[in-house]
C-alpha cells in the first residue's frame, strides 16, 4: 500500500532501526517506544485487520516474537513483556498495517494494564453463549 508508513520500512523508503527479518515478517524499534525495547512485528505483506490476515501469516508474526522475546531480555532485561495488537482505529491502531508490540516491563515503569469491571455470572453466560452461537 503505497501511503502506507510500514509498508514505507519495508521498501526502505524511510528509515528504521530494524533488528530482524525473514520472507514473510519484520521488526524493528517503535520509534516512540513505551519502554526501552519496544519493537514492532509486522507482515511484510500489507493486511490492516486481524481478520483480515491469512492465519499462516499470523503464525509467522507470533514465531518472529517468540524468537525475538529472548533477545529482547537479554538486551534490556526487563521483569516481563506485554504484547499488544491494537485492532482497528477504535481500539488505538494509528497505523492501518497489523502490527504486534513487545513492550518490555519494568518495576515502577508508569504503566498499567487494563482494569476489570464487574460482571454478573448471568450476563457472562448469555455472552458466552452470544459468542459461540455466531462461531
Ligand atoms: P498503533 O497505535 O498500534 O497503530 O501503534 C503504532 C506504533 O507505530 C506506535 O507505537 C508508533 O510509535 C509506531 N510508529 C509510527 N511510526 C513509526 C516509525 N516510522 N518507526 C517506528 N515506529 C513507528
Ligand atoms: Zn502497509
Amino acid at each position: 500500500m503505497t501511503d502506507c508508513i510500514f509498508c514505507k520500512i519495508i521498501k526502505n523508503e524511510i528509515p528504521s532501526n530494524k533488528i530482524y527479518e525473514n520472507k514473510t515478517t519484520l521488526a524493528f524499534l517503535d520509534i516512540n517506544p513505551v519502554n526501552k525495547g519496544h519493537t514492532i512485528v509486522i507482515p511484510k505483506q500489507h493486511f490492516e485487520t486481524i481478520e483480515g490476515t491469512p492465519e499462516d501469516v499470523l503464525c509467522e508474526i507470533i514465531k518472529t516474537t517468540k524468537k525475538l522475546i529472548p533477545a529482547i531480555n537479554q538486551a534490556v532485561n526487563p521483569i516481563g513483556v506485554n504484547l499488544g495488537l491494537n485492532n482497528k482505529s477504535g481500539a488505538g491502531q494509528i497505523v492501518p498495517h497489523i502490527h504486534l508490540h513487545i513492550m518490555p516491563r519494568f518495576n515502577n515503569d508508569g504503566h498499567s494494564l487494563f482494569g476489570g469491571k464487574k460482571a454478573s455470572s448471568e450476563e457472562l453466560k448469555l455472552l458466552s453463549d452470544k459468542i459461540k452461537n455466531l462461531l
